[in-house]
């Protein structure tokens, strides 16, 4: 007989994800298991341990029931993963996935638009161990098929890409992989499990920054990578040999943040839609990279792929300049200036992407030389009308000087 919660849809996965009876007993919750020791009742308990086996506390480095409820619940939201391992942030994530995958001496293929830090990770701590990293413009299928060497054994993506918003084809991109012999690792902190099944479209581990949209209230750091079975082994055995570990508070956070997220999404994703399109309107912007508007770059393959969106995404100035640009995002009065996103208040931070792109251009081919200047937004839960009507004040103030 199917399970009922497995076949349920995503509210009622949601909802129901991670809580089973012998870690819940007789409350709504999965409690909050704080401690370090395991006690025996005897030698012979002692003896019968299974140090090394998942769901059976043993010592509180390899986590307890506060810790596999959540691992639980996010390997349940995607089909085809065999386990989830926390880490202590989104980075750490990425760099227990990359750490965890590659040997001196292997390549890794980063896509040019990943998340900033995960650049800085390949230039500072991959390459003094022996990993050499090339980058690839993840919109030219060619181009990176014939960066693969017979080296390569890993391929990190992001889609869409941080700040830039480009959609990639990751099912195309994660089969090259394949054929060559690497895995790949998919950044999916934007989509998340319910916005994109990421095994599904063939990469071999997802990477989330819990911290986002999961904790979706500006107070919790946490990063998972959910894999496949043979990455999934080779990760954790990486991630205890370094002592990986979360507070059991922070693993209680991310299951409360989990249970609200569908609606929270539903609601950042059409206020995002609805502000993309009036900006689509205004004559001070020249491009809206927002991957769920219709007619803009990527979003037929979003449409394709992903069964959501999210409240972030960015846009170009119609040919100001720096000075023109920090008026705009000073005088926003509802959206606070700061990283980070995912949570319930909406940010405004400037981007520029030339600073870090190695491989694909900004502008972009096609583009007016003189709109390169964008900003990114992430739209929090106030209602879009305040939102609207913030922006177009700040327009205002921007051209006023
Ligand atoms: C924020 C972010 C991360 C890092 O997450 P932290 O929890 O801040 O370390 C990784 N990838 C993407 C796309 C992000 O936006």
């Amino acid at each position: 007989m199917s399970d009922p919660v497995d076949d349920a849809r995503l509210g009622t996965r949601l909802v129901q994800a991670g809580r089973r009876a012998e870690w819940t007993g007789p409350v709504v919750n999965v409690p909050v298991w704080r401690s370090s020791t395991h006690l025996y009742a005897d030698c012979a308990d002692l003896a019968r341990g299974r140090p090394n086996a998942d769901g059976h506390f043993y010592y509180g480095r390899r986590g307890s029931p506060t810790h596999w409820a959540l691992c639980d619940a996010l390997s349940g939201l995607e089909p085809g993963a065999a386990g989830t391992l926390l880490y202590p942030s989104g980075l750490a994530a990425i760099s227990g996935a990359l750490l965890g995958l590659l040997n001196a001496g292997d390549v890794l293929l980063m896509s040019d638009n990943a998340y900033e830090p995960s650049r800085t990770l390949a230039d500072k701590l991959l390459r003094p161990l022996g990993i050499e990293t090339r980058w690839f413009d993840p919109l030219d299928l060619a181009a990176y098929e014939a960066a693969f060497c017979p080296r390569t054994k890993v391929v990190l993506l992001e889609s869409p890409g941080s700040l830039t918003m480009e959609v990639c084809d990751v099912p195309a991109l994660a089969a090259i992989a394949r054929a060559h012999g690497a895995w790949s690792v998919l950044d999916n902190t934007w989509a998340g499990p319910t916005g994109f099944a990421a095994l599904a479209h063939g990469v071999d581990a997802s990477v989330l920054a819990l911290t986002k949209h999961v904790g979706g209230h500006s107070d919790l750091m946490l990063g998972s990578v959910t894999a496949s079975a043979t990455v999934h082994d080779r990760l954790r055995e990486r991630a205890q040999i370094l002592g990986q570990v979360v507070s059991p508070d922070d693993a209680a956070l991310a299951l409360r943040g989990l249970r609200t997220m569908g609606l929270r999404l539903d609601r950042t994703t059409a206020s995002a839609l609805a502000i993309a399109e009036w900006l689509a309107g205004r004559s001070e912007v020249a491009q809206v990279l927002c991957p769920m508007l219709p007619g803009a770059t990527g979003h037929d393959l979003w449409r394709r792929d992903f069964t959501g969106g999210c409240g972030l995404f960015s846009f170009v100035l119609r040919g100001r300049d720096v000075a023109a640009r920090t008026r705009l995002i000073d005088a926003l009065r509802l959206f606070g200036i700061g990283f980070s996103w995912g949570g319930y208040e909406s940010l405004a931070i400037p981007l520029d992407p030339q600073r870090i792109r190695t491989a694909s251009a900004w502008p972009k081919p096609g583009w007016d030389a003189a709109d390169r200047l964008g900003v990114r937004l992430a739209i929090g839960l106030e209602d879009p009308a305040d939102l609207i009507a913030d922006l177009a004040q700040a327009f205002a103030v921007m051209d006023r000087a």
